[in-house]
């Protein structure tokens, strides 16, 4: 073959030549890009909330969310805990009693963590290789930086003293050198009306210093000035809810909400009246946390959020118990309206169609509780008079 033909064959060949290298290249990015994926939040691996079975009694259960967001159930009032680089963030603390049994589920987690992020040895880098990422020590874990209380009830602040106590601060700037002073804890961050009620309260002379807020916000929202863990951690008030200092947390990266106590799977939702609940109120929290939500596919699945009690739900969940407290209210006011009193208005059953689903654990006495609140909160007229 003369060197003409084989150049010939050559220029021949290379447009194949070119699209099998085109294809590996094709090939290469594909795998390049499920790997990145991999590592990034990915869609939840729920097709739908899942029905988790409470925890035994006295037992603290663990449910990863998605991402470095697990669900902490059975410690009284339900935990959201991020885990990861930056430390331990949670919502609520639980009850006192169950503490130690939080304190051992989050060092489990952190441990966790730490073993599937493991430097991996660098391969045959001779004399660059890192000595530290060969032997396979994993870092030390980082501890508990934040505590957020969603509002003030036992059940949900108790475990603060002793959260804080296992937990460092988290800062930066010039007061740096004070991060290992192991007399400052985590920060505890809640609405101001949470330490005002805990400072003031009738409870108020038996609560430690250690248990209250360290910082607090007065405004329609808080944001932490940082990513933690990768995401924006954003505290939203609710005003006159549950009470007069509750806040939803949103985390933006993994796209959850933590409720507190605006929803309860299995009751109808506490309104405290006497601390400026109202049922208004919880609808129209209820209303921003849907307008907030997107749902992966008809309802089902996507943003996820946990309650201050009872089981993790999808904005499907909170539409529904929207709907069923919107009936109810609406029940309440008609009957008002029409100049019933109270106990015409209890006696009337307003709730009696949903009472098997959130009555049942209770008995009808705190339907009856419930009623009242829900009347007693729209003579006050609420936030918002009807919607
Ligand atoms: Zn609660």
């Amino acid at each position: 073959m003369s060197a003409q033909q084989i150049s010939a064959r050559l220029a021949a060949s290379s447009p194949r030549r070119g699209l099998v290298t085109g294809g590996a290249c094709l090939a290469l990015a594909l795998a390049f890009a499920s790997l990145s994926a991999q590592q990034n939040v990915q869609p939840t691996k729920f097709a739908r909330a899942p029905m988790v079975q409470p925890p035994p009694q006295g037992e603290v259960e663990v449910l990863q969310v998605r991402g470095n967001l697990y669900a902490i159930f059975g410690a009284g009032g339900n935990i959201t805990a991020s885990v990861g680089p930056d430390g331990v963030l949670l919502v609520d603390a639980g009850a006192p009693a169950m503490t130690d049994k939080v304190i051992a589920a989050v060092t489990r987690l952190q441990r966790e963590w730490a073993v599937r992020n493991t430097p991996k040895p660098l391969g045959f880098g001779a004399e660059t290789r890192s000595s530290v990422a060969d032997r396979h020590i994993p870092a030390p874990v980082k501890p508990i930086r934040y505590i957020i209380d969603t509002h003030a009830d036992p059940e949900h602040y108790g475990g603060n003293e002793k959260l804080r106590n296992a937990g460092r601060t988290f800062t930066g700037g010039n007061v740096a050198g004070d991060i290992r002073d192991s007399t400052e804890g985590a920060a505890i961050l809640a609405h101001e009306n949470v330490l005002k009620r805990l400072t003031s309260g009738a409870e108020a002379a038996s609560i430690p210093s250690d248990m209250l807020p360290t910082d607090t916000y007065y405004v329609d929202y808080y944001k932490l000035s940082q990513f933690f863990n990768g995401e924006g951690v954003q505290l939203i008030h609710a005003p006159a809810a549950h009470s007069d200092g509750d806040s939803m947390v949103y985390f933006r990266g993994t796209d959850v909400f933590a409720l507190g106590d605006l929803m309860d799977t299995d009751h109808y939702p506490e309104i405290e009246v006497d601390r400026g609940g109202s049922i208004n109120g919880i609808l129209d929290a209820l209303n921003k946390v849907l307008e907030m939500s997107f749902a992966e596919f008809r309802l089902e699945g996507g943003t996820m959020m946990v309650p201050g009690h009872g089981r993790l739900v999808d904005s499907g969940d909170v539409a529904y118990y929207r709907d069923m407290l919107t009936i109810i209210r609406d029940r309440v006011q008609d009957l008002r309206g029409k100049g019933r009193t109270l106990a015409e208005v209890k006696a009337a059953r307003p709730t009696a169609d949903y009472d098997t689903e959130y009555a049942a654990a209770r008995g009808l006495s705190s339907t009856d509780g419930f009623v009242e609140a829900v009347y007693r909160s729209l003579e006050g007229g609420g936030v918002k008079a009807a919607r």
